[in-house]
């Protein structure tokens, strides 16, 4: 799959113009294959859904502050509502002698209010009882009869959490193209919201290409080989928030092609396929879309692993033709597919996060195209290769938890600076 040379070879010419429509192979720099593609992706869909379901989606709305948090002043402790000036010359040899005139539990609130020379014992959550400007918590007093000796004093709105500190309400809490994190789920049901407008999430198949492919479980007869891409793939789909569909493993022949990528797009609104994308006779993926009336484009892109890459439609659905050599094909997920999925749901940001990280070792790259070398990131950000980078091994990917895109013809050094792109 992984072929030398980025022009076809003329062994392969006849192939390509037995196309049903011509076409050219282009090589495209990374990003613009990107632009290209997000160009494509449909404009996002809002949808309300209950809050409870929200976490991890992508806003559709702006969210602005309802009321004020904390909704009314309240206690931080439990302990006794006071005035500042009555206990300001507190000691522990000194007390100050407070009557106590009643009790306010957390969902209460006190009818009376507090003179000077008294208090109201008052609980975490709590309601601040008129009258009083701070709180004195429990472990500074001593009771005595229907007294309370203050140990220490308490400064103005000392032990109050007063209302609006955290959110005043009309405030924007969040913007359309956020994601729901738990944080901003816990922020919006404090104020009040249980449902929320959010990006639809597409419904994503997975189909994979290769007559030696047999699912996990099965027995291999010499030739054959397990299929590893789907399940790698969904789970890289899920965690840029689309439903996925495992579809069934396509053998290598036009029409069961055809028929499999037909089924697939009346079941889902895209599919990602893995392998039969590249310039073989074995290669089915272009000219089974092709016959089924879809339109698409064939890109080299300037990247190892990875390169070939289909981008296909078919009416509404989309096609997102990956390489099949395993690590290629996530790699090439990871840097074409997830931006898009991540943009059909409305997200601002669709790129892998970037944490910065200094090498340990170098990173040699002596071929033409940028290489995304598997890396282990360490908890200090020091940065090592994750193992051996052909594409077709997996080991290296099993314990890699980010990728460092390293320039045509470098060496980057031990030492060096880097920004790693991390997918958990
Ligand atoms: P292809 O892109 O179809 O030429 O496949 C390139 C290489 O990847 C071949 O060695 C295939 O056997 C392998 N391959 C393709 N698809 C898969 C898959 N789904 N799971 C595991 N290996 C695959
Ligand atoms: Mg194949």
């Amino acid at each position: 799959m992984e072929h030398g040379s980025s022009a076809p070879c003329p062994s392969i010419a006849p192939i390509l113009q037995r196309s049903t429509t011509p076409f050219e192979i282009r090589m495209l720099e990374l990003e613009t294959a990107l632009e290209r593609i997000l160009a494509a992706v449909p404009p996002a869909m809002g949808q309300s859904i209950p809050l409870a379901g929200a976490h991890g989606r992508i806003l559709h709305e702006r969210i602005v502050a309802p009321l004020d948090l904390p909704v009314f002043d309240n206690s931080a402790m439990d302990g006794y509502a006071v005035h500042a000036t009555d206990v300001a010359p507190a000691k522990p040899d000194a007390p100050v002698r407070l009557q106590l005139i009643g009790k306010v539990a957390a969902g209460e609130t006190f009818a009376g209010e507090v003179s000077r020379g008294t208090c109201v014992r008052i609980f975490t959550g709590s309601t601040l009882p008129r009258g009083a400007d701070a709180v004195v918590m429990q472990e500074d007093t001593r009771v005595e009869g229907g007294e309370v000796l203050v140990l220490e004093p308490a400064k103005p709105w000392e032990n109050v959490r007063l209302q609006g500190e955290d959110v005043k309400r009309g405030a924007v809490l969040a913007e359309p193209g956020e994601v729901l994190t738990f944080g901003r789920v816990s922020l919006l049901s404090a104020c009040g919201l249980s449902s929320v407008k959010v990006g639809q999430v597409p419904l994503i198949g997975l189909l994979a290409t290769g007559s030696e492919l047999r699912e996990p479980g099965q027995t291999l007869a010499p030739g054959q080989i397990y299929e590893s891409n789907r399940l790698g793939l969904a789970a890289l789909l899920r965690g840029a928030g689309a439903i996925t569909e495992i579809l069934p493993i396509v053998a290598d022949v036009l029409g069961g092609t055809r028929a499999a990528l037909e089924d697939g797009f009346a079941r889902c609104d895209a599919a990602v396929t893995s392998g039969g994308v590249s310039v073989g006779e074995m290669d089915f993926i272009r000219p089974a879309l092709e016959q089924a009336g879809g339109s698409l484009d064939y890109w080299r892109v300037a990247i190892k692993p990875g390169r070939p890459f289909v981008f296909g439609r078919l009416g509404k659905k989309l096609l997102f033709g990956l390489p099949g050599n395993p690590v290629s094909a996530l790699v090439t997920f990871l840097l074409l597919v997830r931006p898009a999925v991540l943009r059909w749901q409305g997200a601002r940001e669709v790129l892998l996060p970037r944490h910065p990280g200094v090498l340990a070792e170098p990173l040699p790259n002596p071929g033409q195209r940028r290489h995304f070398m598997r890396v282990q990131a360490d908890d200090k950000g020091s940065v090592r290769s994750a193992g051996i980078q052909a594409s077709h091994v997996l080991s290296s990917l099993a314990v890699a938890n980010g990728l460092v895109d390293v320039p045509p013809e470098t060496t980057l050094q031990a030492g060096s600076s880097v920004q790693v792109m991390r997918w958990e």
